[in-house]
This record gives structure tokens, sequence and C-alpha cells, in this order.
């Protein structure tokens, strides 16, 4: 089983993603966490993607791609800020095609008002969470990742959830979407 969890930056994606691989056994991918984990090493990937980071702007679909490429493994995956572009989203169905045999199986967008979400990330103090990184990554986020929505939805793939509330009550929500018998 092969999931995305899309929304807005400081929709609660990755909290949510450690709570569903842990229950379903997935391999959880967070481009964020891949490329902040080359930052703390300093490599030369890390000094390049630290700029385009700090401006709360995208580093370059070749560089993710080829990430997740690496880290794909057999097991089942759980995508964490990741496709992030409609580029991303169509290079992730051919890899998973071709190294896995598989493909997504359910699109999970976590809505939150944006006021909501600033005040998130004002609160969990970042270094890329200044409030002026923070309405670029919006509006990175409303112009480049937002027409995925449209992409899974002709797939029949794309389920909204409301992602306000407590942490526990927003994973019950996605359990209902991947087992809806129980
Ligand atoms: P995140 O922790 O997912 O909010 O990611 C932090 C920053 O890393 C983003 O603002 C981007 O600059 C970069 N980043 C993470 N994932 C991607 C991606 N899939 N495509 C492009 N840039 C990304």
């Amino acid at each position: 089983m092969n999931i995305i969890l899309l929304g807005a930056p400081g929709s609660g994606k990755g909290t949510q993603s450690q709570n569903l691989s842990t229950l379903y056994n997935l391999n959880h991918l967070s481009t964020g966490d891949l490329l902040r984990a080359e930052i703390t090493a300093n490599t030369p990937l890390g000094q390049q993607a630290k700029t385009i980071m700090d401006s709360g702007n995208l580093v370059s679909d070749d560089i993710v791609i080829a990430m997740i490429a690496n880290h794909l493994n057999q097991q089942g995956t759980l995508f964490d800020g990741f496709p992030r572009t409609l580029n991303q989203a169509q290079a992730l169905d051919t890899l998973l095609a071709t190294h896995n045999n598989s493909q997504i199986d359910y699109v999970i967008e976590l809505d939150v008002d944006q006021e909501e979400i600033i005040q998130r990330m004002l609160a969990r103090g970042r270094a890329d969470d200044n409030e002026h990184t923070i309405r670029n990554r919006l509006n990175v986020y409303n112009q480049q990742t937002k027409p995925l929505i449209d992409y899974y939805q002709q797939q029949n793939k794309h389920h909204k959830i409301d992602g306000s509330g407590a942490i526990e009550d927003i994973t019950a929500r996605i359990q209902t979407i991947i087992e809806p018998t129980s």
C-alpha cells in the first residue's frame, strides 16, 4: 500500500505520517527530512538546497525525484511532502510502476485553514519558519502543489479530510478512508 499525504506546509503531514507509518508498517519518506539531513551533514547537495529552502521555494524536481528513487524499497510507502509538482507526481507513478510494480492507493489531503497554519508554523519555530517565508511557502503550495488535487481526483484517489483538531482524531479520520469497513 502506498499513500501520499497532501497538504499545505504546517498542515500536520509530518505528525500524521509518523502515526500512519507505525499503524500500517509503511516506509515513511519525507523529502523535507531527507533534505534537512543533507544540510546537517553539510554535503554539496545540502549547501545548494539550504538557500532555496530558506526562501520557501522548491528544490528542483530532479533532485527530489532522485532522492525518492534512492529510498524506495519493497515495503509500502507513506510519502510526506512529495510529490509537490505535477512533474514529480508523474515521475512517482513511473518509479512505482518500474521499481515496485505498484501504484499510489490513497492521496489524503489534510485541509487546514491558512490562518491556523500560519499560527502553527510560527509556534513550531523552525529556521525556515519566519512569517515572510511561511507566506511564500503557502503561495508556492497554492500555485505548484494544488494542481495535484485535480491530477489525483481524475484517478479517483483523492480524499480530503478536516485537518484541524486533536492529532488522534485526525488519524482516526484518515483510518476511516483506509479501512472503510472497520
Ligand atoms: P517540508 O519539511 O516538507 O515542509 O519541506 C521543507 C522545504 O524543503 C520546502 O519548503 C522545499 O524547499 C523543500 N522540499 C521538500 N520537499 C520537496 C519537494 N518534494 N520538492 C521540492 N522541494 C521540496
